[in-house]
Order: structure tokens, then sequence, then C-alpha cells
């Protein structure tokens, strides 16, 4: 099975915290790109088994026409060999939402919807460079509802400037009370090249507290628990049958193939990325130069990957998917974690604790091994 991303590199605006891959000036090339990733799409096909998932990001998936639309899903059904229950997954911005949109997304296929709402503060959507308003995200969700899309995930960020742990508990009690399947809550970074980082230099926005970002952490879990929502992965929350599947064979360390550009894929021995850039996309795809680059991943690279992608998750790291034993160091270093409470060891299973989970990367890093 293998799961099929597409990267939509379009932005409407671009929101400060983000450093994804996207343009917001892409009018005069749009069509190209797009004929690129469905050329893109039939160029990959043999690289793919049965598909279980399909992921439209970005960028802004919800920018694209209908038309552009049927182009990639004509691509995709001529040339891939979808499950009969095949996820397909739509990130949405809360702006597109309509009742046409929605006829259309559903008429194509979509089954999932991701939808970016980040918060329930207006002036947070302000200094974030959001294009919609609190409002937008909660009309749109119930529109959706109302259409019938019955598999619906919101996305929120916490650890803002200016969050207190009252404010992110009202967050959390609003987005439960919306009825939705599942919630994917990052804690914000402020990343080197962002707007936001300059802010923060300029000093006209002060970070959040490590350690109230924790409390917010904990809070999540709990109430995401008392909410009927089990935390599957470190920023992934679901209601029983809802887990992302597109995500978890990521976690999973299962193949996909990611097109369009910066897109990654993984074939379950090698790495590959396509050029993050979207001319050099466009004009490349399908000629001679290329337009990827792959990397094999090493024994050390792989057990690097298996342990910080399953620590995140409930379902843990299995330890005989290693294919080595522990060192005495990492042994002793894994006693250390659970006595901390950090971890819990059962039957070549590790998981962390809910304590652990804040500290998920220092320990996965304490296990790595270097060439
Ligand atoms: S809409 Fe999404 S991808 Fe685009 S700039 Fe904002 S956060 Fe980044």
């Amino acid at each position: 099975m293998s799961g099929l991303y597409l990267h939509i590199p379009f932005c409407r605006k671009r929101c400060t915290y983000c450093d994804f891959h996207f343009s917001t000036t892409f009018e005069n090339y749009r069509a190209d790109l797009i004929a690129a990733l469905a050329l893109e799409l039939s160029l990959r096909s043999n690289e793919a088994t049965t598909i279980q998932s399909v992921y439209f990001g970005g960028g802004t998936p919800s920018i694209l026409s209908f038309a552009e639309l049927e182009l990639l899903f004509k691509q995709i059904h001529q040339y891939y060999t979808l499950a009969q229950d095949c996820e397909i997954t739509f990130e949405v911005n809360p702006e597109d939402i309509s009742l046409d949109n929605l006829r259309f997304w559903k008429g194509i296929g979509i089954n999932r919807l991701s939808i970016g709402l980040q918060t329930f503060t207006d002036s947070d959507l302000i200094w974030m460079n959001r294009a919609h308003q609190v409002k937008d995200g909660l009309e749109g969700i119930k529109l959706a509802q109302q259409f019938g899309f019955n598999n619906i995930s919101v996305d929120l960020i916490y650890g803002l400037p200016g969050q207190s742990l009252s404010a992110w508990k009202a967050s959390l009690d609003a987005v439960f009370q919306l009825k939705i399947q599942h919630l994917s809550a990052y804690c914000l970074t402020i990343e080197p090249k962002t707007a936001l980082n300059h802010l923060v230099r300029q000093k006209k926005l002060q970070p959040a507290a490590e350690t109230l970002q924790s409390e917010q952490f904990l809070l999540l879990i709990e109430s995401s628990r008392s909410n009927g929502f089990e935390p599957y992965e470190i920023s992934n929350f679901a209601l029983p049958g809802f887990h992302s599947r597109h995500n978890s064979s990521y976690w999973k360390f299962q193949p996909y193939i990611g097109v369009g550009p910066s897109a990654h894929s993984f074939d379950g021995k090698s790495r590959r990325w396509n050029v993050r850039n979207n001319t050099l996309y466009t004009q490349k795809v399908g000629k001679s130069e290329s337009w990827y680059e792959t990397e094999i991943l090493s024994e050390n690279e792989r057990r690097n990957e298996l342990i910080l992608l399953g620590l995140r998750t409930k379902w843990g790291l299995d330890e005989a998917l290693l294919n080595t034993h522990w060192t005495q160091k990492e042994s002793a270093q894994i006693e250390e974690f659970a006595r901390l409470n950090w971890l819990k060891r059962t039957d070549q299973q590790i998981v962390l604790t809910e304590q652990g989970k804040l500290h998920a990367d220092g320990i996965a890093a304490a296990l790595f091994r270097v060439d």
C-alpha cells in the first residue's frame, strides 16, 4: 500500500510563522505548474502499489479551481489504483469554504477535510497574517458538516505570544464543541527565516514561555481524552476510527509518493525530494534534467528515523525493527528515562509517557547513532 501526496505551492497571503514551500505570486505560471504536477503524476505511477490515501497539502490546495482539480483527479484515476476505501484528504483554508466548493470537492471524491482554523482569537489571526477570521472557520465547518462531510480535522496552534492557559482551555472547549472527528494541534515554533522571527527580534511579539507551552500541551492531552479523542501522535488526536491514515503511514515508516515542488517521497529504503522552487520544478519535470534528489538511508539513518517517528506515536518504537541491540550506554539511557517516568517499555515496545512527550526530541536524540 502507498500514500500519495500532492503539494500545491500557492497561497494568498504569507502567514508570519510559516516556513513551508509556497508562493503568493503564482498566477503567471499557475497553469504550467499544474500541468507539471499532472505530468509528474503520470511519470511516477510505476512506483506505486494500491493507493491507500491521497493527501492534498501545501500551500493552499483549496485555491485550486474546479478545472485544475479535475485534471489532477483524472491523472490520479488514470495512473493509480485507489483502494476502495481510500482516504482522500484536502487541506482547506476557511475563506475558501462555500456551498459550491463543498459540492464540487465532495463530488470529485474528497472524503476528509483538514481545515486550518489555527486559533479562536481574531487578534491572533491578524498578527499571523491569515486570510480568514474566526467566524469564517466556524461557519465553514458547520456548512461542511451540513453538506455531509463527516471526517473533518481542524488545525490549531498553541504556545502563541500572549496566550494564557485559560485562553488555550477556552479554545479547546470550543474546538471539541464543533463535533469534528480529528484535531491537529501544533506548538508554535519560531522558524529563522519567517516574519514572525522578525517580529520577535523587533520585540513586537513576546514568545510564550516554554513552561507555559508544556502546561498547554498537558492540558491538550487531558482535554482531548475527556472529549473522547485519542492522542495517537504528539500533535494529533482522533475519535476512534478517525486517525489520519495518510499521516500515520509517515509515522509507521511506510512508503509514499510525493509530487509537486518540495514534496518528499519514501520507498522503504531511500528518500527523495523534489526541487523547492516552482519555476525550476515546472521547467524540469519530465525533461532530461532531474527535478529531484535521492538519498539511500544508511543503517544508522534508518534506525534514527524509526526512533524519532516511533516515539512520537501511541504505537511507540518497535525495538524489533531496529535490527540491532542497544549498546550498554543506550540501555542505561533507556533505564534512566524509564526511572524519570518518561517512557514505558513493554514486550519490545517503547512508548513515551505524557511527561516523556514533552522531551520527545531529546529522548530520540539521546538514542541516535551517527555514521
Ligand atoms: S496558508 Fe498555510 S502554507 Fe500558506 S502561508 Fe499560511 S500556513 Fe503557510
